[in-house]
């Protein structure tokens, strides 16, 4: 009988001695920037984009999702346009209307020895789906959202291209209103968002200073194509194209001045040579 309820208890408990064994990797000595493969966006015409197919590379987006691991914490940047959970086990791809994955956010991360509850902050450039798919997973993490952005989500009549059910454990996250353009995530610096808005109303970028690889900026969907930037193309679902355009020289011009690379994040021949984690950027 004793030992038949020692068993049971055993068994009950054996799931959260196993997690509490879990321990994310010890913080690095300087800043860490690990791309995710978080699959492809297959658009067949780019008409929204004000495109013609003839005009560009590909037509094609590459969907990647960022970790920054900074000395005093994590920050996880976008996270994916199709949720872990479509891509069922023993299936190579999943497709989730023109968006497809072929692995797990959650496995990559695994990889590199992380949960996704061991991740500190959340955020991301801005609310649309192909940006906030696996968010509910990211529940533990502080949220850092900008205020207009946050209500639009929560709205009883949200925007169009947001899947609220993908973001629904977001409501009550911990959760910090970011009060000012400019937000220095770690106080050294090394990572900042910066409001950059137009495409949505509270979208963002993200500077990141990083000891090798110099300053880089993750353009979130400041542009998706890269014609986009060197024709002046303005796509026309933005919440506000003027001010999209005022942003875009904004941070051309922050560019210039801090000599940061733009990495468009939906750039799908740039994305390609990207190094993926488990290998980073320092
Ligand atoms: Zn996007």
């Amino acid at each position: 009988m004793f030992r038949k309820i020692a068993l049971i208890i055993a068994a009950l408990i054996a799931p959260l001695v196993i997690h509490a064994e879990h321990k994310p990797p010890s913080p690095p000595q300087s800043l860490r920037l690990y791309v995710f493969n978080c699959g492809s966006l297959n658009i067949s015409d780019p008409e929204r984009f004000r495109f013609k197919k003839e005009e560009l590379a590909t037509t094609n987006m590459s969907v990647a999702c960022f970790l920054i691991v900074h000395p005093k914490g994590t920050l996880m940047w976008d996270v994916g346009a199709v949720p872990d959970s479509a891509l069922k086990p023993g299936e190579k791809s999943a497709l989730e209307g023109y968006a497809t994955i072929t692995e797990t956010l959650k496995s990559q991360l695994e990889k590199i020895g992380y949960e996704p509850s061991d991740i500190q902050y959340l955020a991301f450039s801005h609310y649309h789906y192909d940006h906030i798919a696996n968010a509910n997973e990211f529940g533990n993490a502080t949220w850092l959202v900008r205020k207009i952005e946050r209500d639009a989500m929560f709205a009883a009549k949200p925007p169009d291209r947001v899947n609220p059910a993908n973001y629904s454990a977001l409501k009550d996250s911990k959760t910090v209103i970011i009060p000012t353009d400019d937000y220095d995530v770690f106080g050294d610096g090394t990572v900042v968002m910066k409001l950059a808005p137009g495409h949505t109303p509270g979208h963002q970028v993200l500077f990141l200073k990083l000891k090798k690889t110099g300053p880089i900026v993750l353009s979130g969907d400041l542009y998706h194509y890269p014609e986009e930037r060197t024709m002046k193309r303005v796509p026309t679902f933005e919440t506000d194209q003027q001010q999209t355009v005022e942003t875009r020289e904004k941070i051309e011009a922050f560019l210039k001045q801090s000599g940061a690379q733009l990495w468009i994040q939906h750039d799908y021949a740039a994305n390609a040579k990207l190094k993926k984690a488990p290998q980073f950027y320092e």
